[in-house]
This record gives C-alpha cells, structure tokens and sequence, in this order.
C-alpha cells in the first residue's frame, strides 16, 4: 500500500486562513497591524523569489509589510544601521534578512544586530538558546512547518524514535532541539546524523519518523527507510529545467521507491516548502503580540 501523502500546501493554506482570522481579530479588537520588514542584498535570483513570496504572503494577510532592497556591495554597517532603524520602528514587528549574504558581510554580525522580540527567523542566539531550555518565542520556520506537519497529519511524535538527517543551524540542530522537549508534538527520542555518522542507514532504518535535510538528491532510498515510517523530505535540489522554463526540483528522499514502503511521506514539491513563509507569518504575529504584551 502506498503512503499517505502529507501535502504542505493544504496545511500551510489552513494555518494561512487561521492567520487571516488572527489579523482582523487583532486590528478590530486592539488596533494592532503586523508589520514585517523583509531585507535583501544583492539580486541572487532564489533569494529574490523567496523575499517575493515572503511579501506576498504578508500582504495577503493583511500586514503593514516592507520591502528593503539593497545593493550588492552595501558596506556592512550600512546594513547594521538599517537594521537598527527597524529595531526602533514600532510599527515593525519582525526584521527578516534574507540569507545568504555576500561574502564581506558578516551574517553572524547581521543576525546578532537583530532585535531577539523581532527575530522572526529564529536565529538571534538569545532565541536559539531559548529553543533549547525550552522557552521559545520564535522557532525557526522550517523546523517549525515540520512540526506542525507532524501534529497536523496526526503522527504521534512522544515516545518516537526520530532520525534527523543533517545538523545545519537552521534545519536539523533545530528540529532535533524541538522534538525532544517534553512537550505537546515533542517528546521524542532524537537522533542527529551528519557525514561522520559511520552507518546512516542504520539509523535511518530505525526511525518511526525520519526527517531528512541533508541537500542530497534522492539520498534516502527505500532500502534505508523502515516500513510505515513517517518521512519529512526538507531537501529542495535543483536538478534541471521543465520545458516551460521553471527549475525541477526534487528532495533528498526517493520519493517514487520510498512511498511504497513509508506509512506517509512529504512530496517536493508541496511538503516542507509551503509551511516555511507560512510559519514566518505566524511568527510574526505573535511578534506583534508580544509587543502588545497580548502573549
Ligand atoms: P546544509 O547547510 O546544506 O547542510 C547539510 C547537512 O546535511 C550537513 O549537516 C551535512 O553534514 C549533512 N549531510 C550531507 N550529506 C550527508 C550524507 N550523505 N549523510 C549524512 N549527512 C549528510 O543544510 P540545510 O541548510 O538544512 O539544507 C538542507 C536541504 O534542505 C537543502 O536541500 C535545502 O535547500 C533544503 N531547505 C529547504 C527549506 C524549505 O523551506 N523547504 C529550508 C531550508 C533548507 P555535515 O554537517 O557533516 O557537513
């Protein structure tokens, strides 16, 4: 039997439509507007469709958003000061800087200049610290959809065994970090693998739910995967054009051969993608509510 798929565009569109209801409850009863800037330097063109969507997803909301565009060769405190002038706008609720950045600016220090109460990403070090203790204001995006995909889809996560694949600072450190306090849609036993994990597929055949970023096409075949396993697929490679034009995209599992053995599966695209810019907006919100001391 195949697997269940778990589509990220529906679940991502039902949290949208709850956000929506947020954001006219907030303006009618407090007369709070979201505001979300969004930073990019230089015209990397993944970057400019990722802050395009980021911007038409806020304005759809019904936030206060902007868009900063700034040159390529922008000296590093320029960008500091720009910063800066969000941290102080009250009507700015979260500051995103869209990564990456070029090489003669710090991303350390950018990510460092942000404000932690408009840290919508998720990356100051005061909240990856407080990811840890569990005391989150904001989790990441993308470890944040996985969750809610997780307990969306009903997939019991207390008591699991979870392999994550991949340890970078804004995918498996923090998914790994999530699901394993002791929380609702937490509480499971983690296991993190990188390149010097001896054996990966003996842990990946161990896992209950196996989430895979490791930027690998196709590197979780069916062979590594246990039978009615839960497989979140982050990985978004490019591996060449559509005749129409547009990149084809595929993730680090392979979907055709996994799905036949999984109990359900994320796709790519439509899984992991949609729930990012969505949990950026529910981050944002909840921005602006702490601001308003309403959390
Ligand atoms: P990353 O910085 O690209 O690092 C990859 C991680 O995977 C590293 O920790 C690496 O180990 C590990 N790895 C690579 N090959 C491996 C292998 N054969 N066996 C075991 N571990 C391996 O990670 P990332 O930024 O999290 O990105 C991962 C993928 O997710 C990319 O395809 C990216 O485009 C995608 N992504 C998608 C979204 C979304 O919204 N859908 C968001 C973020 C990222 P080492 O640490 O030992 O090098």
């Amino acid at each position: 039997m195949g697997a269940k798929i778990i589509s990220g565009t529906e679940i991502a569109a039902q949290i949208r439509q709850e956000l929506k209801e947020e954001v006219i409850r907030l303006k009618e009863k407090h007369g709070l507007t979201p505001g979300l800037v969004t930073i990019i330097v230089g015209k990397n063109p993944a970057s400019v469709s990722y802050v395009t969507a980021k911007q038409k997803t806020a304005k759809e909301l019904g936030f206060y958003s902007v868009q900063e565009d700034v040159p390529e060769d922008v000296p590093e405190d320029v960008l500091l000061t720009l910063i800066d002038k969000y941290n102080n706008d009250p009507k700015i609720h979260g500051i995103l800087v869209q990564l990456p950045l070029p090489p003669h600016i710090s991303e350390t220090k950018v990510l460092y200049a942000i404000d932690p109460n408009k840290d919508v990403d998720g990356f100051h070090p005061v909240n990856v610290g407080k990811l840890i203790i569990g005391e989150a204001n904001f989790y990441p995006c993308t470890p944040y959809g996985i969750q809610q995909l997780l307990v969306r889809s009903g997939v019991q996560t207390e008591g699991a065994e979870v392999v994550v694949v991949g340890r970078s600072n804004i995918v498996g450190k923090p998914i790994a970090m999530m699901l394993f306090q002791k929380s609702k849609g937490a509480n499971a036993t983690v296991t993190i693998c990188h390149t010097g994990t001896k054996d990966l597929a003996f842990h990946t055949r161990r896992a209950d739910i196996l989430i895979v970023a490791a930027g690998r096409p196709k590197a979780i075949t069916a062979d590594m995967v246990k039978e009615g396993a839960t497989v979140i697929d982050v990985g978004v490679n490019r591996i060449g054009m559509t005749p129409e034009g547009k990149a084809k995209l595929c993730g680090d599992v392979d979907f055709e051969g996994v799905k036949e053995k999984a109990g359900a599966i994320t796709p790519v695209p439509g899984g992991v993608g949609p729930m990012t810019i969505t949990m950026l907006m529910l981050n944002t919100i909840k921005a602006v509510k702490l601001a308003a001391k309403l959390a």
